[in-house]
């Protein structure tokens, strides 16, 4: 049977899991995926849709739509965050759950991929109300995660402390501590050294790489990065202190550029005080948009999907565009810059070392035996080299752009796998 695939409805939308569904789509193509195989990759495995009721501090309650996705467990337990975001839908959350597994596969990580997300906007709510929907969020989804099922994660507007509160609950109905069940957690916990900034590490020492074979150097090379939370205020720390200039950095609420290079130390410090990069001093304002198609060598896109379409595409200056959000790039536009000779280091490589350091703390809460922040960074820096090199030697094979080149890598992977453990019943 042949899978059927309605390219133009698909073409014509930006709905992220059509998006994810077609990269897959063009992968399985060019591999020779068999039918059977790629319709089994095609669809999550298992989907869970909750209500979470939240007491509020006002003394009333009020309802959040939640969903637990697993797309895959064929190489090993589903892996992925937790999104907290007004704008989660359930396609999201599956597009989310796909791109995991292949991102895991890629690094060569046992897991397969999940994502979990509930619609709710965290800025507006109190530390307590975060506190009771964590917990009675856990508790909906508790009957399909653990540490040998689906370990979940931070992902936007999730944190360490909310992880704390997901390990604590869990721990809580079982009745003994049970770190292994999520990571990204405190260090005090049983959290990883190197976790918090592992997701900007890696992106950067796949720059690094990206640098290398274009035969350009490090020192001097103009960074712009569009997002600063997790991934790109420690991107922007990281790079600076590597000879990397910034020259542009936006959030939510705006954003800066110095064509001569932002005060990185600055910015952070004026980011902890006001919330916010917008208003720092000794820079111009510039707009989210703007910071896409500032002048640069090295674009970061660090916040949120969809942000470089058709139109911003043929703008955008940069040379090498890492992908440190989940799904920035619509198909369209990737098209365009592969035309255009930009070099895309896409999600499941540029920000997959998140995931990575979250396997090291799984591997480390189950040996209840801890490593040193610099053997963490090593082993990172080893899987995200390989990575970046089986995906250049891949998309060089087959004359593709890296996505497709990652994607070849990672989709056979899982592939074999399926195969070799076979249908069941
Ligand atoms: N949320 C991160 C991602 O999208 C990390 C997931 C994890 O550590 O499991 O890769």
């Amino acid at each position: 049977m042949s899978v059927s695939v309605d390219r133009s409805a698909a073409a014509a939308s930006d709905n992220v899991w059509d998006m994810a569904q077609r990269q897959l789509d063009e992968v399985a193509k060019l591999i020779g995926l068999s039918d059977a195989i790629h319709q089994y990759l095609r669809v999550p495995k298992r989907v869970l849709e909750v209500s979470v009721p939240v007491k509020m501090d006002n003394g009333g309650f009020r309802m959040y739509p939640g969903y637990r996705v697993q797309h895959n467990m064929s190489r090993g337990p589903s892996k992925g965050g937790i999104r907290f975001h007004p704008d989660v839908t359930l396609d999201e959350v599956k597009a989310l759950a796909m791109w995991m597994t292949w991102k895991c596969a890629l690094v060569n990580i046992p897991f397969g991929g999940a994502k979990g997300g509930v619609i709710c906007d965290p800025k507006s709510m109190s530390l307590q109300e975060l506190e009771n929907l964590t917990r009675r969020f856990t508790t909906e989804i508790s009957i399909i995660i653990g540490p040998e099922k689906d370990i979940p994660a931070p992902d936007v507007y999730t944190t360490p402390q909310i992880m704390a509160w997901i390990m604590d609950t869990f721990s809580m109905q079982h009745g003994y501590s049970i770190p292994g069940v999520v990571t990204g957690k405190p260090l005090a916990i049983g959290g990883s050294l190197g976790r918090d900034k592992a997701t900007a590490r890696g992106c950067m020492y796949v720059i690094d790489e990206a640098i290398k074979v274009l035969n350009r150097s490090i020192e001097g090379t103009r960074v712009a990065i569009q997002g600063f939370g997790n991934a790109g205020l420690h991107a922007a720390e990281l790079m600076s202190k590597r000879g990397y200039v910034i020259v542009a950095a936006s959030d939510s609420r705006g954003g800066v550029a110095n064509a001569k290079g932002l005060d990185i130390a600055g910015l952070i410090a004026h980011k902890a005080e006001t919330g916010s990069v917008a208003g720092f001093s000794g820079a111009e304002r510039v707009t989210n948009a703007d910071v896409l198609e500032y002048d640069c060598d090295v674009l970061v896109p660090a916040a949120l999907e969809k942000v470089i379409t058709r139109e911003n595409a043929p703008r955008i200056r940069a040379k090498i565009i890492a992908e440190a959000a989940n799904g920035p790039t619509l198909p369209e536009a990737d098209d365009i810059l592969f035309e255009r000779g930009v070099m895309v280091l896409p999600d499941i490589l540029a920000n997959a070392g998140g995931v990575t350091v979250s396997y090291f703390e799984w591997v480390q809460d189950l040996q209840e035996n801890f490593w040193e922040e610099n053997e963490i960074n090593d082993r990172l820096r080893r899987k995200m080299t390989r990575a970046f090199n089986e995906a250049y030697e891949q998309s060089q094979r087959h004359g593709v752009n890296m996505r497709k080149g990652a994607y070849a890598v990672a989709v056979d992977r899982v592939a074999e796998a399926t195969k070799l453990r076979g249908l069941y019943p």
